[in-house]
C-alpha cells in the first residue's frame, strides 16, 4: 500500500489535500492523471446507468434518469431519511493517550486466565507489534489461551480491566459514544441553531427528494430509476487507509423503483449485474466477491426485506479479507413513506397498467457504489511489480480505464522525425488523451509511461523514414509492434 500511495503521489494520481500547510486528516485531491483515472470510471457508470442503461430480464432497455441535486438540502430530509437521529458510529475514547476508536472496528483479547482484556483495531491483530505487546503483557507465549471477541460483547462494568490500544495501562477508556457522521453547517448569516444544515452523507436522498418531480414531469413508468454521481461527505470517526474511508468521497448510486412483488428478482438481478460491470472495468478475478449482510448487521431500511449484499473487493490493506466497494440494498419503500410523512407530500405512484388500478408506494433496490474506492480498486488491480523494467513496476490498467491512452515519443531531432511525430500527435489528440513526450532518454520516457499505465507507447525512429511506419510498444506485454503511420489510430 505505501507503494502505491507513493507512486500516486510521484506520478501525479492523488496528493495529500492542503499538504503545504501538513495536509488535513481525511481529505484528498485528485492531480492530473488521477482525475482522469476518475472522470474514466464515473463516465462509464454514467453510460451504462443513464445512457445506454442495461438491457433488463426482459429483454427491453431500462429506463433510468440521471439527476445532479444540490448538496445541502432541507434539513427535514435528513430527519426523515434517520441520519439526524441514527447515523452515527459508536466511538471510544482514550483518557490517557486522546486518542479515539471506532468501538465496532475493536476486537478485544481476552486472557482468560486471569480476566484481563486487551483492545485492539481488528485490522492491527496480525501486525508483529500487536502480537509482542500481547505476549508480553500477557506474560505467555501461549496466545491460544487468548479469546478474540467482539469489544462491543464486552460489559461496561468490565471496562476497568480494558487495556487500551496504544497505552499499557488499564481502565482508560470510555464507555461508546454515538457519534453523528454528519458535518454541520449554517445556511444564512445569522448562523442561529434555526439555520443549521447538513452536507449530504449520502447521494441517495437527493434522488428520493427527486422522484416526485421526475414521476410528474418525465414520462417515465415503474419500474425505473434515478442515478446521480456526486460528492457524499461524512465526520468519519477514523478516516485511514489512503482514500478508502475519506471524510469528503464520491458516490455512484442508483434507486431502482419497482412494485415490491418484483422485488427480489430486481435486487438479483442488481447484484449481479454490478458485479459484471466491476469486471467489465478491471476489478475482477478472486479478488472480487459478493457478501451477503447478516440480518444483524443490515441498516434500518434494509431489515425484512431482500437484505444487503456487498460486492467487496480485496484491498492491499485487507488482504487476505476483503473491503465494500458497492452496496446492493433492498430499501424496501422505507425512505419514500419517511418523506410522504414528514413532507406531507403524496409518493403515492399510481399504476393502471393493471386491472384494477392500483396504487403504492414503490419499493427500492439501489446499488450504492464508492467512485472513490472504485478509483483505490482499479489503482489496486493495475500496480504490478515487474522487476524486468527500468521502472519495476507498472500500472496495467483496461485501456479504457487509462488515464492516457497513448504517449508519442520520437526519437531522434533527425530525419524529419518531429515532424512526423508531431502531425500523429496532432491526429490522435482530438481522439484519445494523448502525450507528446521528448523528455529524456527512451527508457526514462518508457518508465514514466509503464507508471502512468500509458497502454501505447509510439516512437519513431530513423527506419521510419523509409517505411513510413513506427513502433507501438505494449506496456503489458513490452511487446514491439511496427505499424504503419495512417494505422495507428
Ligand atoms: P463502510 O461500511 O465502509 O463505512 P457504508 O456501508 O457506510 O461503508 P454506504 O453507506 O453503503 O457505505 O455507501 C456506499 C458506498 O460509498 C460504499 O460502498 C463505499 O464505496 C462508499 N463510501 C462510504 N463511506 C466512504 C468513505 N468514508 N470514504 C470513501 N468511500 C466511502
Amino acid at each position: 500500500m505505501d507503494d502505491l500511495v507513493a507512486l500516486c503521489k510521484r506520478r501525479g494520481f492523488i496528493f495529500p489535500a492542503s499538504e503545504i500547510y501538513g495536509g488535513i486528516n481525511g481529505f484528498w485531491d485528485f492531480g492530473p492523471l488521477g482525475v482522469l483515472l476518475k472522470n474514466n470510471l464515473r463516465d462509464r457508470w454514467w453510460n451504462d446507468m443513464v445512457l445506454c442503461p442495461p438491457i433488463g430480464p426482459d429483454g427491453d432497455p431500462l429506463q433510468i434518469q440521471g439527476v445532479d441535486s444540490a448538496i445541502i438540502q432541507n434539513p427535514k430530509a435528513w430527519e426523515a431519511s434517520g441520519h439526524v437521529a441514527g447515523f452515527s458510529d459508536p466511538m471510544v475514547d482514550c483518557k490517557l493517550t486522546k486518542l479515539r476508536y471506532r468501538a465496532d472496528h475493536l476486537v478485544a483479547v481476552v486472557d482468560e486466565r486471569n480476566g484481563q482484556i486487551f483492545a485492539f483495531n481488528q485490522d492491527h491483530l496480525e501486525e508483529k507489534a500487536t502480537l509482542k505487546k500481547l505476549k508480553k503483557q500477557a506474560g505467555t507465549d501461549e496466545l491460544a489461551k487468548l479469546k478474540v471477541v467482539p469489544f462491543s460483547t464486552i460489559a461496561v462494568a468490565d471496562y476497568a480491566k480494558v487495556i487500551g490500544p496504544d497505552t499499557d495501562q488499564k481502565g482508560t477508556l470510555t464507555e461508546p459514544r454515538a457519534f453523528n457522521l454528519m458535518f454541520k453547517t449554517y445556511v444564512g448569516a445569522t448562523a442561529t441553531e434555526d439555520d443549521v444544515a447538513y452536507l449530504r452523507p449520502e447521494t441517495a436522498q437527493g434522488i428520493f427528494l427527486n422522484y416526485k418531480a421526475i414521476v410528474d414531469n418525465m414520462r417515465v413508468r415503474v419500474p425505473f430509476g434515478i442515478a446521480q454521481v456526486g460528492k457524499a461527505f461524512r465526520n468519519e470517526v477514523t478516516p485511514r487507509n489512503f482514500i478508502y474511508r475519506s471524510r469528503e468521497f464520491e458516490q455512484m448510486e442508483m434507486e431502482w423503483f419497482c412494485h415490491e412483488d418484483d422485488a427480489a428478482k430486481w435486487f438479483e438481478f442488481w447484484v449481479e449485474t454490478r458485479k459484471k460491470w466491476w469486471q467489465s472495468v478491471g476489478v475482477s478475478g478472486d479478488n472480487l466477491i459478493i457478501r451477503t449482510h447478516e440480518q444483524d448487521e443490515l441498516s434500518h431500511y434494509a431489515k425484512g426485506g431482500q437484505g444487503t449484499k456487498d460486492i467487496e473487493y480485496r484491498f492491499p490493506f485487507t488482504a487476505p479479507g476483503f473491503g465494500e466497494l458497492e452496496g446492493i440494498a433492498h430499501r424496501r419503500n422505507f425512505d419514500l413513506t419517511q418523506h410522504q410523512e414528514f413532507s406531507k407530500t403524496k409518493l403515492e405512484y399510481f399504476d393502471d397498467s393493471v386491472q384494477p388500478p392500483r396504487r403504492f408506494i414503490p419499493h427500492v433496490i439501489e446499488p450504492a457504489a464508492g467512485l472513490t474506492r472504485g478509483v483505490l480498486a482499479i489503482l489496486s488491480e493495475a500496480y504490478t511489480v515487474d522487476p524486468s523494467r527500468p521502472s519495476g513496476v507498472y500500472l496495467k490498467f483496461k485501456p479504457s480505464m487509462a488515464p492516457v491512452k497513448a504517449a508519442v515519443l520520437p526519437l531522434t531531432n533527425k530525419d524529419g522525425q518531429p515532424e512526423i511525430a508531431q502531425k500523429l500527435y496532432y491526429s490522435l489528440r482530438t481522439k484519445f488523451v494523448t502525450e507528446y513526450d521528448t523528455k529524456g532518454n527512451i527508457g526514462k520516457r518508457d518508465a514514466r509511461h509503464d507508471e502512468l499505465g500509458t497502454p501505447f507507447g509510439v516512437s519513431m525512429d530513423g527506419e521510419k523514414a523509409k517505411d513510413d511506419a513506427a513502433t507501438i510498444r505494449h506496456c503489458e506485454t513490452m511487446e514491439q509492434e511496427r505499424v504503419a503511420l495512417d494505422k495507428i489510430e
